[in-house]
């Protein structure tokens, strides 16, 4: 079984019912929706197409919505400009959209940038393809910026546009973040990503929103700023996961520093048994190409011999031209790299929250390694059990068994546990004994396997964990006592 998640974004090359399909057989286990393109309700087919698909494959599926965040991007404007090494090129900033755009005027949409940039500063468009310096600002908002091109190339609509250095006055949620998260919370998003993070604070409306509509869906703050390195372990204790996103952090911070930060992210990160993705492009090549480079597989291995629980695709799959390729190749470099870098065994050492069910997900994860147990089989109500028995990083596969769909998707993102939905009986010895039958039906363990049960008591799911037992499988396939 593969431990190490894979998370797929979503978009044209991706969005039709068969090759959504192919993807999701090929190993997708997290559909990535990015609200940074389209409008929030264009992305409502999306969730009905997976969920239909959910139900096709019998297998939860896990939808990440992602934010648009306070990114900047370049207006609207026909076609593509090329931009030329020394030319002069006046942003014009507030303006949305411009008919008449050429390689010297560019519509910028945010307006405050004329008043922040000062001469001198870099503006880098298009994940740092190509980079400008400031000549000259209004000093105003909705003013003009007029630029040198130091390195030049092919321009579209919409690109992101990057200033290292200068301070965005922009809330990290604003009106179509709240617009995004709304939307998601009503189509049933299992986790909501916040980009652009820079504070803890920046965190804290995307999870209140969550609170206020009454559900559980956990909160990834995507590091992508210098300002969020600062305050990382903070950012670390609120969130609920973590994505190393080195699109934009690769242009906020030197490139040879990324790597350095990357794993700084994944220490961090494990220390609390967080879920931890490392993104952006992990397959860049595959995106026209159908085959990787040498260097794009060592990437993807590296990330996960260093501790990454789930690697993503971006463009690959979301406007590539071999997206079930690429998902192909990145489940056998992941199966490969989890296959020979066992002994990654990492121990949570933060025990700030849930001290309790931590330390009997422990004694779990310990008696199933001492005993050769085949599995473990975790009862869980919302998915903390899981995540807190995952965090130890088990080299045992785990099943968490839930009564919630809800809970069965959030736990597809969680390195090396699948999820299985039960029914809860009043005792919790009868869930147990049903979800290993199940498991035994479809060939997951055998007669004679042992395996290790972490439950709540006196009901297993509902019950706040507390048991861990020792099973044995026996000829018919039910379990009986526990040692
Ligand atoms: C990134 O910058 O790496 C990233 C994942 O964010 P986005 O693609 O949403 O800008």
């Amino acid at each position: 079984m593969r431990r190490t998640r894979i998370v797929a974004t979503i978009g044209p090359s991706s969005s039709e019912e068969h090759i959504l399909r192919s993807l999701l057989e090929a190993g997708v286990d997290v559909c990535r929706l990015n609200y940074s393109h389209g409008t929030p309700e264009s992305k409502t087919g999306l969730y009905d197409r997976i969920r239909s698909m959910e139900k096709f494959l019998g297998r939860p599926t896990c939808i990440l919505a992602d934010l648009p965040g306070p990114k900047l991007r370049l207006g609207r404007f026909p076609g593509v400009v090329a931009l030329e090494r020394g030319a002069k090129l006046t942003l014009h900033c507030g303006v949305g959209e411009m008919q008449d755009a050429s390689s010297s005027e560019l519509p910028v949409e945010y307006a405050g940038l004329s008043a922040e940039l000062q001469p001198g500063d870099p503006v880098l468009i298009a994940d740092g393809l190509v980079r400008l310096v400031v000549e000259q600002t209004d000093g105003v908002p909705g003013g003009l910026v007029v630029c040198t091109v130091e390195d030049g190339g092919p321009i579209s609509a919409r690109k992101g546009v990057n200033v290292p250095g200068t301070m965005v006055d922009l809330p990290a949620i604003g009106p179509n973040d709240k617009a995004a998260i709304a939307h998601a919370l009503e189509a049933g998003a299992d986790y909501i990503a916040v980009s652009y993070v820079r504070t803890p604070e920046d965190l804290q409306p995307a999870i209140d929103a969550v609170k206020a509509a009454g559900k559980h869906v956990p909160v990834i703050a995507k590091i992508e700023h210098p300002m969020a390195l600062e305050r990382l372990d903070e950012i670390l204790d609120l969130a609920d996961a973590v994505m190393v996103a080195r699109g934009d952090l690769g242009v906020e911070i030197p490139l040879e520093d990324v790597p350095v930060a990357q794993q700084r992210i994944i220490d961090g990160a494990l220390e609390r048994g967080m879920i931890v993705i490392v993104a952006t492009q992990m397959l860049e090549t595959m995106t026209l190409n159908p085959r990787p480079t040498r260097a794009e597989v060592s990437d993807i291995s590296s990330a996960i011999r260093h501790g990454a629980t789930a690697v993503m695709l971006s463009g690959e799959t979301a406007s590539g031209n071999y997206p079930l390729a690429a998902v192909e190749t990145m489940a056998k470099i992941a199966t490969a790299a989890d296959a020979g870098f066992q002994s990654n065994d990492r121990r949570p050492s933060a025990l700030a929250r849930f001290v309790a069910t931590r330390s009997v997900a422990h004694a779990g994860v310990e008696l199933a390694r001492l005993s050769g147990a085949a599995r473990i089989v975790v009862a869980t109500q919302h998915g903390n059990a899981a995540r807190l028995v995952a965090g130890y990083r088990p080299t045992t596969p785990v099943t968490a068994v839930s009564d919630r769909i809800r809970a069965a998707r959030r736990i597809q993102l969680l390195p090396g546990v699948e999820s299985l939905v039960v029914e809860e009986y009043e005792r919790g010895s009868q869930t147990m004994q049903a979800a290993v039958e199940t498991l035994v039906r479809r060939g997951t363990i055998a007669p004679g396997d042992r395996v290790v049960a972490i439950s709540g008591s006196p009901k297993a799911i509902s019950g706040a964990t507390s048991t861990v037992r020792l099973y044995k499988v026996e000829d018919d396939g039910t379990i009986r006592g526990g040692e």
